[in-house]
């Protein structure tokens, strides 16, 4: 099945997504299969341009219609793939040091461009139940993995990335902002 990715346009997007009850349905946890599934077809390469599928490294329920309190991460780094299945995520802490993405954000359900940096906390400490794992855990992020979450749990507040720009300085960089 093809999972339809809602578009920024629609206004469920800005809608604050409710708790997810536990312990985890097995409809829930087929959901984020779906969707952690859908992240990695998009980053192969000829898998995506056959589907027309735009790469992506998260996706937040809402991304699919549901207002559940749930994500999914999955992209590659050196040391390893970064995968999680977070449901009813909580920010526990937040740096005062800023970080931003050198070339912005994108984001699945973001047709336009939208310029400027997305200013970002450059470290934080996120806990949630990670169904991959079938546990709670504890994330402490820095840099680039600290955007990609906090990009995703802004999904659950209606959130979306340029809303973070500064529409009179977008490419202005904060006091001790590290660009990455
Ligand atoms: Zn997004």
């Amino acid at each position: 099945m093809k999972l339809k990715i809602i578009k920024d346009s629609n206004p469920i997007m800005r809608k604050k997504s409710l708790p997810v009850e536990m312990p985890l349905s097995k409809e829930d946890k087929d959901t984020l299969d779906m969707m952690l599934d859908y992240l990695k077809k998009s980053q192969d390469e000829e898998y995506a341009k056959k589907h027309n599928y735009r790469p992506g490294v998260g996706m937040a329920a809402i991304q699919i219609g549901l207002l559940k309190r749930m994500f999914v991460i999955y992209y590659e780094k050196e040391s390893g793939p970064v995968e999680y299945q977070l449901v009813n995520p909580v920010m526990l802490e937040t740096s005062v040091k800023q970080c931003a993405l050198e070339a912005g954000e994108g984001c699945l359900s973001v047709d336009n461009d939208h310029f400027g940096l997305v200013h970002r906390y450059y470290k934080i400490k996120m806990k949630a139940y990670e169904a991959i794992r079938g546990e709670e855990i504890v994330i402490t992020a820095f840099g680039y993995d600290a955007i990609v979450l906090q990009h995703e749990y802004d999904h659950l507040n209606g959130v979306f990335f340029y809303d973070h720009i500064n529409p009179s300085a977008p490419d202005k960089q904060l006091p001790g902002e590290q660009i990455i």
